[in-house]
């Protein structure tokens, strides 16, 4: 059986797969295309950029990584979801691109809920503290889709649980204070190769896998 089909058993029907192809090749991408996957995410913009020239039309692309303002404009035309906005001046500058490109921009907020420093996001209280000022609900070019958050890595699943579960708590304070009546508040991206299966125990919707799908078959 292939891979995507294995982990995809492993999902409850509910569950999003992206499937992270970062630094993998066209035709390593294409297999899983041809097996059904339309998701898929990437962490530079020239590499996204790149590969979305070159692959089918119908791929919806997620971009999950560090994202500098900057290099905004390259992906702003076609970016169907941008998981990572660690920042205010950020989101500003996604729905300026936005506005430029005449369409709305899917994001996620990003959350720092791991204890690495050198992850991004926002801290739960400084999210709170930024969405009560309301200067995002000006921003008419883009659409607030959820959180994403990415969990320390560590042996420790008790620690790992936790961390998930303080990103669904914040999703659940979030949507009832700002989201109550708007259905495009629904993702929780959340989970990775190796703690998936406690992402989903904690209400995560959407998973972001890269090694285990791309792994070759015969090292299973
Ligand atoms: C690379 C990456 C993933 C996928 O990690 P794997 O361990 O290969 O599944 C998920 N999310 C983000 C933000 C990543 O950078």
């Amino acid at each position: 059986m292939h891979t995507l089909e294995k982990i995809k058993r492993y999902l409850p029907a509910h569950i999003e797969l992206l499937a992270v192809s970062k630094k993998k090749s066209l035709d390593d991408i294409l297999t899983l295309y041809h097996q059904g996957q339309r998701l898929f995410g990437e962490n530079r913009t020239q590499e996204l950029k790149e590969k979305q020239l070159k692959l089918p039309r119908d791929i919806l692309w997620h971009f999950i990584g560090s994202l500098q303002r900057k290099n905004v404009k390259y992906i702003a035309p076609f970016i169907h979801l941008i998981q990572s906005v660690d920042s205010e001046q950020l989101l500003e500058k996604i729905n300026q691109e936005a506005i430029k490109n005449n369409r709305i921009i899917n994001v996620l907020i990003e959350i720092h809920i791991a204890s690495e420093k050198t992850k991004h996001g926002f801290y739960p209280n400084e999210l709170l503290t930024y969405l009560g000022q309301k200067k995002w609900m000006d921003y008419k070019n883009i659409k607030i889709c959820g959180l994403m958050g990415m969990a320390t890595n560590t042996d420790n699943q008790d620690k790992v649980k936790n961390e998930f579960q303080t990103l669904n708590q914040l999703f659940e304070t979030v949507k009832k204070i700002y989201f109550t009546n708007n259905s495009d508040f629904k993702i929780i991206s959340a989970g990775m190769s190796d703690d998936y299966q406690i992402a989903i125990s904690q209400g995560s919707n959407m998973v972001r896998i890269g090694s285990a799908l791309f792994e070759k078959e015969n090292n299973i």
